[in-house]
């Protein structure tokens, strides 16, 4: 099976090939991802009609890039995937309405995939993991800890009550004069920093179970900061380092430690060793994702990071959720809403189609 996938829902423009062989093995044919950060510097954020306009204007052209770079045409597609839902509504309706486009021209079966779902399901795509596996999905826009049964079953056991991680590294970056996207630029300055001058709180850690708030931390940062320029009238480069290995090393702690709580739900399967996943943009820090790995060794599990691309947006990710849906469930149909919120629990594009 051959699956043509777009991918429209927030500030990347996305078309990917795929292919399913007999044997199960699944195989990234091409895939194309249009970042459109240069449109949206200097709002100081994603504008969602920028956004739209630039989607709408794209994506063919990332369609013919996909097939192109694939070796294959449209004739040799056996499913059209298109991302449905949750994001900015006008990105999700551009990306639906080419999708739409694209399944009427050539009679195949049209598959709407949660945005969600494809970043939970993304380990599945680069390793040979069976399920359950637990997955940390840290973005500009997500944080949560999703138990990943199958294809569309899915439990959210927490995530953030606030801002997302992403979200607090770029608010962070601002705060000190950094470049965006601030996850890089914080990482950057925070290897020449000490992690141990600044005592930044680890929120919710007294909490049970594995909520998290990231709105706090960014607030001491930001108190810290203040402090420091009314003390000296100014911050120094180490000051800067040093506010960002400390943040860092809190965003971490928490990480590691609602890890283990989360883990407090992983069913044992027989014979089966656990399997601990981090996806989202956040999942690319190297600091982050050792904190991971040494939770994962705590419980004899295996830990799987996606390689870079594949944790940010990219339509690679919805093709492969299209191929593992499609055993489960029928198409979507022509009457695919595009779904500004979609939970994850009711990923079924069947559930979609009856407009549930
Ligand atoms: P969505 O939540 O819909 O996936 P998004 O496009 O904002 O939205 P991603 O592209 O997955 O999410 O991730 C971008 C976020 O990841 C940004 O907030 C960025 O600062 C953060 N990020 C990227 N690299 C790093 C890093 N090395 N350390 C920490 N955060 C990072
Ligand atoms: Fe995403």
């Amino acid at each position: 099976c051959t699956v043509l996938a777009l991918e429209s829902s927030c500030d990347d423009t996305a078309a990917a090939v795929l292919r399913r062989t007999a044997g199960g093995a699944t195989e990234i044919l091409s895939s194309v991802v249009r970042g459109q950060a240069e449109l949206h510097a200097g709002f100081g954020g994603v504008v969602p009609e920028i956004a739209a306009r630039a989607h709408a204007e794209t994506l063919d052209h990332c369609v013919e890039q996909a097939l192109e770079a694939s070796g294959l045409g449209l004739d040799d597609i056996d499913a059209i995937a298109v991302t449905a839902g949750p994001g900015l509504i006008g990105g999700v309706v551009s990306g639906v309405m080419c999708a739409k486009g694209l399944a009427a021209a050539t009679g195949k079966p049209l598959y709407g995939i949660n945005h969600l779902a494809g970043h939970a399901l993304t380990p599945g795509l680069t390793d040979a993991v069976p399920y359950p596996w637990l997955m940390l999905l840290v973005s500009g826009g997500h944080c949560q800890f999703l138990l990943v049964r199958g294809p569309e079953d899915f439990t959210r056991l927490g995530g953030t009550i606030d801002d997302a991680p992403g979200e607090a590294f770029d608010k962070i970056a601002r705060l000190l004069g950094l470049p965006q996207p601030g996850g890089p630029a914080v990482e950057a300055a925070a290897k020449d920093g000490d992690p141990a001058r600044f005592a930044f709180p680890r929120p919710l850690l007294d909490r049970a179970g594995c909520d998290m708030s990231f709105s706090g931390l960014k607030t001491a940062v930001l108190r810290t900061r203040d402090a420091l320029i009314a003390d000296q009238g100014g911050l120094t480069e180490q000051d800067r380092c040093d506010l960002c290995a400390g943040f860092q090393a809190a965003v971490a702690d928490v990480f590691a430690e609602k890890t283990r709580r989360a883990m407090d739900n992983y069913p044992k399967v027989a014979d089966q060793t656990p399997v601990i996943c981090v996806a989202g943009g956040v999942a690319a820090n190297i600091t982050i994702r050792r904190a991971l790995e040494t939770v994962s060794q705590e419980f004899g599990a295996r830990f799987i990071a996606p390689p870079l691309a594949l944790c940010t947006d990219n339509a690679a990710m919805i093709g492969y959720a299209a191929l593992e849906q499609m055993a489960i469930s029928g198409p979507s149909g022509m009457s695919l809403p595009a779904r500004p919120r979609w939970p994850l629990d009711q990923t079924s594009p069947a559930m979609l189609g009856s407009g549930k």
